[in-house]
């Protein structure tokens, strides 16, 4: 492994909730189990590329769902430029991952061609589907895929040497995980592949899932790219901050260091 890279998780957003909202079927012994919310920075190797974009202040609103500090903000206390940043991976379109589009002025979008199908095709015309989905966010999407300024990924594609995307599904159509290569091995970005260590150590899916089958996959996948169950970060679970330290104490609490 030649290539390494610093990763970081920066938390934008928390919701509080019960965990039978977090398991397909619910949770017998049910009680709080709440979210957090993050974009996260691979940096090195002269490169700086920013995993999805996160929601803004009228979609925290509209949700319900409280911004801790600005993903521009959080950014900012990396010394990351959003408006000069060119690469953003989008693990998927669901509200919580993609918007934010002014931020990044110059950047291009990965994303999955089928995420892209499945955010504009026949499931979006049931609400239940479609639910976690904005249609400014997938309208804004559209507009720039007719600005040149989206590379659709067709399954695995490496985005540098030592950064590669994985399509996984599962939870949507198009999901994808990064994988990065570090200097304690291979880490694995698993956004909703696993919104909490629990749904993939317990083998219980979350209840929002397009393919359940496909979503028990996706938890051996990220497993199987990363070095240990261990470099597997899951997308919304507050844990990942009390595992990982910050990177220098004005930080705590806002970012932490994941490799
Ligand atoms: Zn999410």
């Amino acid at each position: 492994m030649s290539a390494q890279y610093e990763v970081y998780a920066i938390k934008y957003a928390h919701h509080e909730r019960n965990a039978s909202a977090n398991f397909l079927g619910g949770d017998p012994h049910d009680g709080p189990m709440p979210l957090d919310y993050f974009v996260w920075l691979i940096r090195g190797q002269g490169r700086e590329i920013v995993v999805d974009s996160g929601f803004n202040a009228a979609v925290a609103a509209k949700r319900g769902r409280r911004i801790t500090r600005p993903v521009e903000e959080g950014l900012r206390l990396m010394r990351v430029d959003a408006a000069a940043v060119k690469d953003v991976v989008i693990t998927h379109l669901h509200y919580d991952h993609v918007g934010n589009f002014d931020l990044f002025p110059r950047a291009t979008f990965h994303l999955q061609d089928l995420e892209m199908q499945y955010a504009t095709g026949r499931c979006m015309a049931v609400e239940a589907m479609r639910h976690a989905y904005e249609l400014e966010d997938v309208v804004g999407m559209v507009r720039n895929v007719y600005a040149g300024r989206v590379r659709f990924h067709d399954g695995d594609a490496e985005l540098a040497p030592g950064v590669s995307l994985h399509h996984v599904g599962g939870h949507t159509l198009g999901l994808q995980i990064v994988r990065v290569a570090t200097r304690r091995g291979w880490v694995v970005l698993a956004s909703d592949a696993s919104h909490f260590y629990a749904n993939m150590e317990q083998s219980r899916p979350f209840p929002i899932v397009y393919n359940v089958g496909d979503m028990v996959e996706g938890w051996r996948r990220a497993q199987s790219l990363a070095d240990s169950p261990a470099h597997v970060i899951p997308g919304h679970d507050p844990l990942v901050m009390a595992r990982y330290p910050a990177p220098a104490a004005p930080l705590q609490g806002a970012v932490v260091r994941l490799d």
